[in-house]
């Protein structure tokens, strides 16, 4: 078939990537030149592991193209898929000035029958919105259809090629059979195909996300109470998470969700409640409960040095959201690096994929280290954000002769307490005791 894709971020690149995979001519369309000319050039401009492998053959087979064109986008694919950014706005809902602008452009550029897929996580109702802007700029046919993405950075590639699910939302049987027979190689193992109206397609992947991030923010809060009264949060996951009911997934607690999804899905969600009358108590309480995570460790930081960190030095291991990723939106080392800096403290960092994004925020106000033991060098403590399996067993020694003292404030509870304790270092975690 022949596909187009417009926007080629985390989700656009990763979609038509994988479905030119599969034989299909997909062209990629995106505003954002540089980014078309690196990618015309062959390279991949984010980070994802084993997308380089498929690009690359795609491009090669002549089956991945890339345009910052829109018209051509809207001339070639039968199917158009919209993986646009929503990003948060300011009262909390969804930004969709990126979703109906150019829905607008495609009503003034269609001259046949489309389907448009909107891949973008947008709120109920945004397929009537998109059917709206198309249609009030022309006459042709065609079908809006709510078809959510579920992948997961860091394992994006192999999310789309085997998903556990595909949600698709229409009213239209032209539309829906076509997406079936898209979506038919991905799902040869049974994994299902679901149906459904554009509502609720657009509603199960919000309800999917905030769902998620309250299993975080919950396990978060018992491991705070754990350490109130000396329980010890790991023991509880292991005993809590082989309740079939429960799952042993997504029960870790740290130092809060991040990402580009979650924060502003879990507010997006809360607006539209709030605009149709509902109010999320849960998700209310996810937000705030979240946004205290995240800087958890920096009163115990403070208290460590007496209050006065202010010309202290912090290394840092791991910037992105979570590992296998370079994307930093909204993570948690983001708030450390700020309010660590806002104290009048030091602060060098590292991170396998996530060091030119950050780079790119920070700049000077914070250095660089080539590796994890560089940035230990001479610092005051270790504060480690992102859980990287390159993180899990460090050179103890090695540590413990960079560090001025042996100190960390481990935000995702990589170390075992007793190994660490004979180590002979004091270890902060979450829920975990402190080892002194
Ligand atoms: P992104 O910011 O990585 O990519 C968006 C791309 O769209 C950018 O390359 C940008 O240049 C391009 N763009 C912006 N305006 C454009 C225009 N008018 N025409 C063409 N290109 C344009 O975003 P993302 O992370 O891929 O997310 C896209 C959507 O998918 C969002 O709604 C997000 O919530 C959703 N989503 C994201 C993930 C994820 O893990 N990142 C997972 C599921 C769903």
């Amino acid at each position: 078939m022949k596909i187009s894709v417009i926007g080629t971020g985390y989700v656009g690149l990763v979609t038509g990537t994988c479905l030119a995979e599969t034989g299909n001519e997909v062209l990629c369309i995106d505003i954002d030149k540089s980014k078309v000319e690196k990618m015309q050039k062959g390279e991949v401009p984010i980070y994802e592991p084993h997308l380089d492998v498929l690009f690359h053959r795609n491009i090669k087979a002549n089956r991945l193209r890339f345009s910052t064109l829109l018209e051509e986008g809207i001339e070639h694919g039968d199917i158009i898929f919209l993986a646009l950014p929503t990003p948060e706005d300011e009262d909390g809902s969804a930004d969709l000035s990126y979703v109906l602008g150019c829905a607008s452009d495609i009503g003034k550029l269609l001259k046949k029958y489309k389907v448009i897929v909107d891949k973008s996580t947008v709120p109920v109702g945004t397929a009537e919105r998109v059917t709206k802007a198309i249609s009030s700029e022309t006459d042709v046919e065609f079908d809006v259809v709510s078809n959510p993405e579920f992948l997961r950075e860091g394992f994006a590639v192999d999310d789309f090629l085997k998903p556990e699910r595909i949600v698709i939302g229409s009213s239209s049987e032209k539309a829906i059979e076509l997406m079936e027979k898209l979506y038919k190689p991905f799902v040869r193992s049974g994994n299902p195909v679901i149906i459904m109206d554009e509502k609720s397609a657009e509603l199960t992947k919000y309800a999917a996300n905030s769902f998620l991030a309250t299993k975080i923010t919950f396990m978060n809060e018992i491991a705070n109470f754990c350490e109130k009264v000396g329980a010890d949060v790991d023991k509880v996951r292991a005993g809590m998470g082989t309740d079939s009911r429960i799952g042993k997934r997504f029960l870790f607690p740290g130092i809060g969700y991040g990402g580009s999804c979650f924060p502003k899905d879990v507010k997006a969600l809360y607006k539209s409640g709030k605009d149709s009358g509902y109010d999320f108590d849960i998700l209310n309480a996810v937000i705030k409960v979240n946004d205290i995570q995240k800087k958890i460790l920096i009163p115990r930081i403070e208290s460590y040095f007496n209050n006065d960190i202010s010309g202290k030095t912090f290394a840092i291991w791991g910037l992105a959201f979570k590992p296998e990723t370079d994307d930093i939106r909204e993570a948690p080392a983001l708030y450390i690096i700020e309010s660590l800096l806002s104290k009048g403290a030091n602060v060098q960092v590292f991170d396998p994929e996530a060091m030119p994004n950050v780079k790119r925020k920070f700049g000077d106000k914070i250095s660089y280290a080539l590796n994890k033991v560089e940035a230990t060098i001479n610092a005051d403590a270790l504060i480690i954000c992102t859980e990287w399996s390159l993180f899990r067993t460090p050179d103890f020694e090695k540590l413990k002769s960079n560090l001025k003292q042996p100190v960390i404030f481990d935000g995702r509870n990589l170390y075992d307490l007793e190994e660490i304790e004979k180590e002979g270092f004091y270890y902060s975690s979450i829920g975990r005791k402190t080892i002194k």
